[in-house]
């Protein structure tokens, strides 16, 4: 049986009708979710401030796509293996109808630490330090595993792929400013949004995902939400032909060969916006290097190996993290009401004398990808989708007497129920706030 605390209480989801969706951002995780909205009959309109999809976090090139290695399976590992799955099954449904995205997938390679003993698993196979340093081309540093289908993408391919649909138009050069519930649920009205661009146009909605990265924080819904700006360099130079990198190599940083150029990366600055390229960055990128191989990164090991010796170019990004490192997903829940309602949880008083959460109607959230967009972006649209469409109920008996469900049918309807459930908890908007107000005042963090 099923039973959340109340602040983890998700509403009913309204019936939808006319199913119209708006999304706000057109990143990796507005894209995935206007594809899976679109693929369930909904109308999807893509608001984003830039020109076209994919400028700011998912801008990269190069994005690795690998699974998510750990020692024990956790809910937050399940997660992240499946968004890796999801992300792959995709990727090849969209260049299975045609589309053109720059990608291989022809494995990585994941160095270990000395001590580290992992479970076997089907994704990845241990290799030798000899037999990884054959596969990368070079000498590595250690031990390996290696991971089947894992890669990299161009992630502005991607998100164009996910946005061609005769249901979803990107509505670009439309940054929203402002964003305001106009009627509520109250006397039978459908709750509707309306959300005013940077010209104060206004657009109505009944139902919105906010998905715009670190643009999340411009809006008051959010802003209890611990979501900060975690800047990110990458850089690029020749690969060079003596001496070439064959398969991306991951460790404490990592190198992704693509055609003729090297991908380094990358930089991890907390609570930096600047989007301007740094040399020293690119020195921290090249010299992290030896951190992964055994010989040296240029032909010539009289070579500095300085930015401006190698002629390096790069780009910068800004990821949204939380800081649990997992996603900000579901149902965007009252902040001012949790507040109220919960302020006295650390006073440990039983669950049930607290009331069921409160959410804005019609609003979800869908970010916080961190350094994981690849394996976040494909499940978390899933989940949503599936939320949203009234997918996760579990089935009613009434229900069960209405229809020919087999007992077998039905104990997988109430497994994916179960799972989405579970995962939109594990994700809940509210739960650094609950955490918080968990500790006596004293021991809250600022
Ligand atoms: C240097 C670097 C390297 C990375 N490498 C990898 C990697 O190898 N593998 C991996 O999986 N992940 C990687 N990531 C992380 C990944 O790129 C991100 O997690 C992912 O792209 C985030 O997608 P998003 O859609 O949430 O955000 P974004 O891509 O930032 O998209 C947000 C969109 O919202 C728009 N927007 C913002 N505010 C508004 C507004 N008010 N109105 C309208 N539009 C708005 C923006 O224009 C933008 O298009 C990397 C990130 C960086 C910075």
């Amino acid at each position: 049986m099923l039973k959340p605390s109340p602040w983890f209480r998700l509403p009913d989801t309204p019936a939808a009708s006319p199913k119209r969706i708006s999304i706000i951002g057109a990143g990796l995780a507005g894209c995935f979710t206007a594809r899976e909205f679109a693929e369930r009959g909904w109308s999807v309109t893509v608001f984003d401030a830039a020109e076209h999809a994919a400028t700011q976090a998912s801008a990269n090139t190069a994005a690795l796509l690998r699974p998510h290695v750990t020692r024990d399976e956790t809910l937050a590992s399940r997660f992240f293996g499946e968004g890796f799955d999801a992300c792959n099954d995709r990727l090849q449904r969209l260049i299975n109808s045609g589309h053109r995205i720059q990608h291989e997938l022809e494995g990585v390679l994941l160095l270990l630490q000395a001590a580290a003993r992992y479970p076997e698993n089907p994704l990845y196979q241990f290799v030798s330090q000899t037999d990884a340093s054959k596969r990368a081309g070079l000498a590595v540093n250690a031990p390996a595993l290696f991971c089947h289908s894992a890669g990299w993408i161009n992630l502005p391919d991607l998100c164009c792929a996910l946005l061609d649909h005769a249901q979803i138009s990107l509505q670009a050069a439309t940054r929203i400013t402002n964003l305001e519930l106009v009627s509520s649920q109250n006397d039978n009205d459908s709750p509707t949004w309306r959300l005013t661009d940077q010209d104060h146009i206004p657009y109505l909605s009944q139902h919105v995902v906010l998905a715009c990265g670190i643009g999340l924080g411009s809006f008051d819904v959010c802003a209890d939400l611990p979501i900060s700006p975690v800047r990110g360099q990458i850089t690029q130079r020749d690969n060079p032909p003596d001496n070439k990198l064959t398969l991306p190599v991951c460790g404490r940083s990592y190198a992704v060969p693509v055609g003729d150029r090297l991908v380094l990366g990358s930089t991890y600055d907390r609570n930096d916006r600047d989007l301007q390229i740094r040399p020293v960055d690119h020195e921290a990128n090249l010299a992290s290097w030896q951190h992964l191989f055994a010989q040296p990164l240029a032909a010539d090991p009289s070579t500095k190996n300085t930015a401006s010796d190698l002629q390096c170019e790069g780009w910068v990004g800004i990821r949204a993290s939380s800081p649990d490192r997992l996603p900000v997903l579901g149902p965007m829940p009252d902040m001012t009401f949790y507040r109220e309602q919960y302020h006295s949880l650390h006073h440990g008083r039983r669950t049930e004398e607290f009331p069921g959460a409160r959410y804005w109607p019609g609003l979800y959230i869908n970010g916080a990808y961190g350094s994981r967009g690849t394996n976040c972006a494909g499940r978390c649209a899933e989940l949503l989708a599936d939320y949203v469409c009234h997918r996760h109920r579990l089935p009613t008996p009434e229900h069960t007497a209405q229809t020919e469900h087999t007992a077998q049918s039905q104990s997988v309807v109430g497994d994916q129920t179960k799972n989405t459930l579970k995962y939109l908890e594990l994700l809940h908007p509210a739960r650094f706030l609950i955490r918080q107000l968990k500790k006596a005042p004293a021991h809250r963090q600022p």
